[in-house]
């Protein structure tokens, strides 16, 4: 028998296998080993389990993740989430939103490697013999929602390879660089449904009478989610439209209504936040660089100073699912856990004093500048300065509607394949991820044809490294690669290929943050230079053999070029193989030739590099597999 790997008390709803049957809730014991999900009745008083009453085989699973409450759920339903497997979904009801998290977590590793994991899923229970999100009445039907990358622990939560097993091919190789890559599934079509609430966590203005105001703080019902990005939703007021799906998070659960928790804050810029209001005692919660925990960043000033300096302190938990900072106060809730802090030091520098938040300050791109705006009237753009020209022409800084901050590619004539790119345009725009540049649209209806994107003020990533006034420390250096790396895990899982990926398609946002550009635009540039290996402008110093002799692009190839940006990091933007020409690198790379371990790289920072450059593509890790290796390694430096 293997060895547990989490033990918990849960209730259990019955798995309805008809329709006509009763729905009932029971108490269970739940035991999770490598192999599978075991469930007994247990004996409270005796704390004893009692008999077996079933399992799941773990390599049955298919997906993993939160459900949303039913509406006005008792206390005790307030954390369900879903297990699919071949029979159907399983519902379980966990104590606390922490603890679901942390199943959820160690369920996402477990099942990483299964064969049928799915792409997509029903965010809300199947009841009453219909899926209560899209009204789709077929048990079996796909789900109406993409896994948002942040929760697919299948990836961004895999646990790094113990052994090496061989890797599961990639779907999305491809032999030529012009043909399309498979468009991500078609959403079915759904009619409204009978809705759950959530809370903005940002204020939204609406672009257009289509869009519903949002106020950070208040609840929305939310009534249709047949869009990754826009759902539609209902204010207290019965005001109905489209919102962005990322501004709000579900009602009553979770850290996300709290003012002092900062998601995706990562060290770094909790420290820039922190100093930059400069009060002793300041503080934040923000997710921890591994998945699923979190980190207390306070900011003192011992004895007045004048500098001051910030402390981190990661959220620890006990077997019995307990948060502490300090092992003697242990707490059911992190909430909890921070309002004793905030009267107690206990321990640490000092105590909690004043919430520090940009969350007000920060509020993330949403896809397209309104529900299912992708064609921008140029006469709503106003340009105001020139930031570069590229290899489609001059970009330019601009605003939309005048107070929104947009970039604006000026595709000069003759230099894209503008009617495929107009096509491929809609499918760009649904891609979206805090890591990757979001297009907001296009005008096309006159020429030169503008591509119009978020706007990020830092520039591109290859000068900012280049800037000798920088100097990066190691924690930045390897949080400027974790960012990278899951913009591009996202990409991988909507299998999208970048095939151009290096640190000039990188920019940099006000925070620090980095994001991927230009993802799949080199499939639409008209110069022979550019597009063919041999050309002078082909990125051969970021190409692997299989490109630079049959032209093969995979995701695979990504990584190989992904592992030669953190090179361009960890070197502070030095040109890969500098002293060899491109002739003399498409005929050294295929025989073996890699790149030297740049000074500032350890052996295990290198040792990322090197995985990422094995010469057959299918060795190399995936991205989600380096997004969990540079998890783990941050942490560490923590
Ligand atoms: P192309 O991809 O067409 O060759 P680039 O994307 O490299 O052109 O753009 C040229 C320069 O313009 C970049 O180096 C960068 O400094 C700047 N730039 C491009 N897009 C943005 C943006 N979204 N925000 C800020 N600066 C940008
Ligand atoms: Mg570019």
């Amino acid at each position: 028998m293997s060895d547990t790997i989490l033990e918990d008390i849960f209730i259990k709803r019955s798995q309805q296998k008809k329709k006509t049957s009763p729905l009932n809730f029971k108490e269970r014991l739940f035991v999770l080993t490598q192999e599978k999900i075991s469930y007994y009745e247990y004996d409270v008083e005796k704390r004893k389990k009692k008999c077996l009453k079933g399992t799941v085989d773990v390599d049955k699973i298919k997906c993993v993740e939160t459900v949303f409450p039913e509406q006005s759920a008792p206390i005790e339903r307030q954390f369900p989430f879903q297990i699919i497997y071949d029979e159907g979904p399983l519902y379980i009801f966990a104590k606390s939103d922490e603890i679901r998290k942390r199943w959820i977590h160690k369920l996402k590793q477990v099942v990483q490697f299964n064969k049928d994991l799915a792409q997509k899923y029903h965010p809300s229970f199947w009841m009453e013999g219909m899926w209560q999100c899209c009204m789709q009445e077929v048990k079996q039907a796909m789900g109406c929602q993409v896994l948002d990358t942040k929760n697919r622990g299948f990836f961004s939560n895999a646990s790094r390879r113990k052994s090496r097993k061989p890797l599961p091919p990639t779907p999305q190789e491809e032999t030529s660089p012009q043909s399309f890559p498979p468009q991500p599934p078609l959403q079915p079509r759904t009619s409204s449904c009978k809705g759950f609430a959530v809370t903005a966590e940002y204020d939204f203005a609406p672009m257009s009478n289509q869009e519903l105001e949002l106020q950070k703080g208040e609840e929305y019902t939310v009534l249709e989610m047949s869009e990754t990005n826009w759902w539609r939703a209902r204010d207290k007021y019965g005001k109905e439209g489209y919102i962005p799906s990322n501004y709000v998070t579900k009602a009553g659960n979770g850290l996300e209504t709290y003012d002092w928790y900062c998601k995706n804050m990562n060290r770094s810029q909790a420290e820039n936040l922190l100093k930059l209001e400069n009060k002793d005692g300041g503080f934040l919660v923000r997710d921890s660089s591994k998945a699923g925990k979190y980190t207390v960043s306070v900011f003192t000033r011992i004895g007045g100073e004048t500098v001051g300096s910030c402390k981190h302190y990661n959220i620890c938990i006990k077997p019995q699912g307990l948060f502490y900072l300090a092992e003697k106060h242990s707490f059911n809730s992190i909430p909890e856990l921070i309002h004793y802090h905030q009267h107690n030091s206990a321990g640490m520098v000092s105590r909690l004093k004043y919430v520090v938040s940009n969350k007000a300050k920060n509020a993330p791109s949403t896809a397209g500048l309104g529900y299912g705006v992708w064609e921008i009237d140029p006469r709503h753009l106003t340009f105001i300065k020139e930031l570069g020209n590229g290899q489609f022409g001059v970009v330019k800084y601009g605003r939309w509607q005048k107070h929104h901050d947009v970039a604006i590619k000026m595709i000069k004539e003759g230099s894209m394949s503008e009617d495929d790119f107009i096509a491929e345009a809609k499918v760009m725009m649904k891609l979206r991820h805090e890591n990757l540049v979001q297009l907001y649209g296009v005008c096309t209806k006159q020429r030169p044809i503008y591509i119009v994107t978020e706007f990020l003020p830092k520039g591109c990533l290859l000068d900012y490294l280049r800037d000798s006034h920088k100097k990066p420390t190691s924690i930045q250096l390897l949080e400027m690669c974790k960012d990278v790396s899951e913009g591009m895990a996202y990409l991988e899982s909507q299998r999208y290929i970048h095939r151009d990926l290096a640190a000039r398609n990188c920019l940099v946002d006000s925070n620090g943050t980095i994001k991927v550009t230009d993802f799949g635009l080199s499939r639409y540039v008209l110069d022979d230079e550019y597009t063919s290996s041999a050309g002078s402008k082909f990125p051969v110093r970021w190409a692997p053999p299989e490109v630079l002799l049959y032209s093969k692009f995979s995701s695979k190839s990504d990584i190989w070029a992904f592992g030669v940006l953190m090179w361009e990091v960890y070197t502070l933007g030095k040109t890969p193989y500098e002293l060899l020409n491109n002739t003399d690198i498409a005929q050294k790379v295929p025989a073996g030739l890699r790149l030297y371990r740049p000074q500032l790289a350890n052996d295990r920072i290198y040792g990322i590099m090197t995985i990422c450059w094995y010469e057959k593509p299918e060795e190399r890790p995936t991205f989600q597999d380096l997004v969990t290796t540079v998890e783990d390694l941050l942490y560490e430096l923590q």
